[in-house]
C-alpha cells in the first residue's frame, strides 16, 4: 500500500509534470501538428490546413476523417466499411474537444456515411455523451441526414466470402473466444472454389476478401490535432470489427478507450482489436501516463504492456493480435506504438506538421526477426 509520504511525492511529481507542460504551452506559437493512424495522410493534411487558416481543432480533425469516411475504397471506416454478421454496415465514432472539455459519441449507427459529424452533434446539441443504434440514426435524421445504403459491391462480396469461409476450419467465428479463433489454422484462399462462386470478381479482390474473412480486424481512423495556441481535439471513427454480431460496440466510441483528450496534457487514440483496448481503457491510460511525466513514446509502450498482460505475455497468441495507440502531447511531441515490429518491418502512423503529410514509424513492444 502507498504510504502518505509516497503519495505526496507522487502527486507532487504529477503537478510538476503538468506545470511543465503548461509552461511549454505558455511559450505558445508551436506549429500546428496533426497525427492519425496510417490511413490518414489526406486527413492530416486537410486538418492541418484548416487549423492553419484558423479553424477550431475539432472541426479540422473531423473534416480530415470525413475524407476517409466517405471513401468507398477504405473498407474499415464509414461508407464501404465491412458489415456485421447480417451484412449491414454499423458505425462507431467519438469526438473530444479539449478547450471546452466536451465529448460526444455514436455507436452501432446504420445508414449514415459520416458518423463523426453525428458524434459532434451529440456533443453540441444534447446533454448526452453517447447515443446508440436506432436512436442515433433517428437523431441524425432529425438533423437532416438521410439514411443511405453503406454497402459497396466490394464490401458485399467480402461479406459473402466470409459466409463461405465459415464452412472451413479457418473461418472466423464470433461465437467462440478470441483465443479459439487465434488457434485456428488459417488456410490459403481456396481460389478454385471462390472463383466458381464469384466468377465476376477478380482474383485480387477474392484473395483480399479471404484475408478479411479469416483475419477480420482491420482499420479505423483516429486523428488528433493541436493548434499553435496549444488547443487540442480528437476524433475516432470506424465501421468496427468486420462480421461482428449486430449491435456489437468496439472501443472507438468509448471515451477513454478509443479516444481521450485532456487539454492540460494531450490526446490519445487507438485502432485494432477494440475488445483488448476497452479492457485497458487505453486512450485514457496513455494520457494519464503522459500526465505523470512519461513521453508519448513511453506512454504508448506502457499501455501495450498492459494489453500484453491480458494474454499473460503469451507471445504466440499476441503475435496474431493487431492493436495500435497514438499519442499527441500539448507541447507537440507525438508517438504511436504497436505490439510487434522489427527495424525492417514496422507499422506507421501519419503526421502533418506543415507541408506534406508523411508516415513515421510506430515504436513496438516486441521485436520480430527480419
Ligand atoms: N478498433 C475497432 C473496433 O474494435 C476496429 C479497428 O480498429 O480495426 O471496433
Amino acid at each position: 500500500m502507498m504510504n502518505r509520504r509516497q503519495w505526496i511525492t507522487g502527486s507532487a511529481a504529477v503537478a510538476a509534470s503538468v506545470a511543465s507542460l503548461k509552461a511549454s504551452q505558455g511559450t505558445g506559437a508551436k506549429k500546428p501538428v496533426v497525427i492519425s493512424s496510417a490511413n490518414g495522410l489526406a486527413a492530416c493534411a486537410k486538418a492541418n490546413e484548416m487549423i492553419r487558416s484558423g479553424a477550431d481543432t475539432l472541426d479540422a480533425v473531423i473534416a480530415g476523417v470525413n475524407i476517409v469516411e466517405l471513401d468507398p475504397n477504405d473498407t474499415s471506416v464509414g461508407y464501404g466499411g465491412l458489415p456485421n454478421e447480417d451484412g449491414v454496415v454499423e458505425l462507431d465514432a467519438s469526438v473530444m474537444h479539449g478547450p471546452t472539455k466536451r465529448a460526444g459519441a455514436v455507436a452501432a449507427i446504420q445508414g449514415i456515411k459520416t458518423p463523426s459529424k453525428i458524434a459532434k452533434l451529440v456533443m453540441e446539441q444534447t446533454t448526452h455523451v453517447m447515443i446508440v443504434g436506432d436512436g442515433a440514426l433517428r437523431f441524425a435524421e432529425a438533423h437532416g441526414y438521410q439514411k443511405e445504403d453503406l454497402l459497396t459491391e466490394k464490401s458485399r462480396t467480402a461479406w459473402l466470402v466470409w459466409k463461405q469461409s465459415l464452412h472451413t476450419p479457418g473461418g472466423f467465428n464470433n461465437w467462440v473466444s478470441m483465443q479459439q479463433n487465434l488457434e485456428q489454422e488459417t488456410r490459403n484462399p481456396p481460389m478454385k472454389q471462390l472463383r466458381s462462386s464469384f466468377p465476376q470478381v477478380s482474383d485480387e479482390v477474392l484473395a483480399w476478401a479471404w484475408d478479411m474473412a479469416v483475419h477480420p480486424t482491420y482499420g479505423t481512423i483516429n486523428c488528433l490535432g493541436l493548434n499553435e495556441k496549444g488547443e487540442i481535439s480528437g476524433v475516432t471513427t470506424t465501421s468496427g470489427l468486420a462480421w461482428k454480431i449486430p449491435g456489437r460496440v468496439g472501443d472507438s466510441p468509448i471515451i477513454g478507450a478509443g479516444l481521450y483528450v485532456d487539454q492540460e496534457v494531450g490526446g490519445a487514440g487507438s485502432t485494432g482489436v477494440g475488445e483488448l483496448n476497452i479492457r485497458v481503457v487505453g486512450a485514457h491510460t496513455v494520457v494519464e501516463s503522459m500526465r505523470r511525466g512519461m513521453s508519448p513514446k513511453e506512454a504508448v509502450l506502457e499501455v501495450l504492456k498492459r494489453v500484453s498482460k491480458l494474454y499473460n505475455d503469451d507471445k504466440k497468441l499476441l503475435d496474431q493480435l493487431d492493436i495500435e495507440f497514438y499519442a499527441l502531447r500539448v507541447d507537440g511531441e507525438h508517438a504511436a506504438g504497436s505490439l510487434w515490429g522489427s527495424h525492417r518491418s514496422y507499422k506507421t502512423y501519419s503526421v502533418n506538421d506543415g507541408g506534406e503529410s508523411r508516415h513515421e514509424p510506430c515504436v513496438f513492444l516486441y521485436g520480430k526477426e527480419g
